[in-house]
């Protein structure tokens, strides 16, 4: 990287459209955004001297005034289970991190839209650390871009995306909204809207828009079917109170079969009960909304615990008698820390991800 990064135009980060009338804006033809889309995320180049189907003009003036920004992880653990946590050092040195969670079928990349998080959720070590900043565009897609050139290496692709790594991607819509349409694009990633999933803890009046925009998938971090505790738990709800938010989650458009999920973290003692799960199946009675049970993965400085196994069944099989489809979601990649709620930013230093020490 020379000096003169700051002033050049990052082409990473831009949606096509953006980088279509940003070519027309300096006289070239709009198609050339489409072969550069390929170039950037589909051929991961960072070299315009690499894109040998652009004139060798076009690839003089952007060399001269563009760049195409991209960082490697600073590093990559590797859970028993074959989950990978990366951490990547942003170009003002902070950091955030990224989850890939292979399965048979798929390859879902959880990622990171802001560098902590703001909500402050009293169980979620990403807000412990508290907030520092939104992420840009391009900072978020290269988490899918350094995963993707990762998976092509051992002839894989990346199948899904989730919107769950550290941050609100609801308090963050601009950046997220064009990481989206970079990866729905066809010469882009090409992943389709289904197989992105944005969670939000509940920004009511950022969801329509969204929802409208790009045809993603939506999940709520729901976590308590009563005002009071739900409002203890994660201190957004005092704003968004559940009955906005799940009148909200109702509106969102819906393919045919297709259903919101609700993300529903499951504490031993808290929210557990059978009234818990009875009062979150009148939430949702009548809704096109499925319940994906989360039992809590433990962090240092925590109070909270998951449940029993037969607590988490027997709260699911409620739901289930209530006519409301429920998965419990398996914990994948706890033993790096990489597991739900468990990203922070304080991971700086070689050793652990808490080398922050103290409440960390
Ligand atoms: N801010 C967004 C995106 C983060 S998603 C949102 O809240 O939806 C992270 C998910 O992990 C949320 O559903 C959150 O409720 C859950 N979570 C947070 N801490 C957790 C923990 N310790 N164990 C299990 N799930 C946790």
């Amino acid at each position: 990287m020379t000096s003169g990064d700051a002033d050049r135009t990052d082409l990473k980060g831009m949606t096509l459209p953006e980088l279509e009338a940003f070519l027309a804006r300096g006289g070239k033809e709009r198609y050339r955004a489409r072969q550069l889309f390929r170039w950037i995320y589909q051929k991961h180049a960072v070299d315009f001297a690499a894109m040998t189907d652009l004139s060798k003009e076009l690839r003089g003036i952007l060399a001269g005034s563009c760049r195409v920004s991209g960082f490697p992880a600073e590093r990559v653990e590797t859970s028993a289970d074959g989950t990978e946590k990366y951490l990547f050092r942003l170009e003002d040195g902070e950091a955030v991190e990224s989850v890939l969670i292979p399965d048979e079928a798929r390859r879902t990349l959880c990622i990171s839209s802001q560098v902590g998080c703001p909500l402050l959720c009293g169980f979620c070590a990403t807000g412990a650390a508290g907030f520092r900043r939104n992420m840009t565009s391009a900072e978020i897609v290269q988490q899918a871009c350094f995963a993707e050139k990762r998976l092509a290496g051992r002839g894989e692709r990346l199948s899904n995306v989730v919107f769950m790594g550290m941050g609100e991607p609801l308090l963050n819509v601009p950046d997220v909204s064009r990481t989206i349409g970079i990866l729905l694009s066809q010469f882009g990633f090409g992943i389709s809207g289904k197989r992105v999933t944005v969670s939000t803890a509940g920004i009511v009046p950022e969801m329509p828009a969204l929802a409208q925009a790009y045809p993603v998938s939506f999940a709520v971090s729901i976590n308590a079917a009563r005002d009071d505790l739900r409002s203890r738990l994660m201190p957004i709800n005092r704003k968004y109170p559940l009955k906005e938010v799940v009148a909200a989650m109702r509106r969102i458009p819906l393919q045919t079969g297709r259903k919101v999920t609700a993300e529903y973290v499951l504490m031993a003692g808290v929210n557990d009960s059978i009234e818990d799960a009875l009062a979150l199946s009148r939430l949702f009675r009548g809704a096109r909304i499925k319940v994906n049970l989360i039992p809590y993965n433990t962090h240092e400085a925590s109070p909270y615990r998951a449940p029993e196994a037969d607590t988490v069944d027997r709260f699911r099989n409620v739901l289930i008698a209530g006519g409301i489809q429920t998965i419990t979601r398996e914990r994948r990649g706890a033993d790096i820390r990489a597991a739900c709620g468990q990203l922070r930013t304080a991971a700086g230093g070689s050793g652990g991800v808490a080398a922050g020490g103290g409440a960390q």
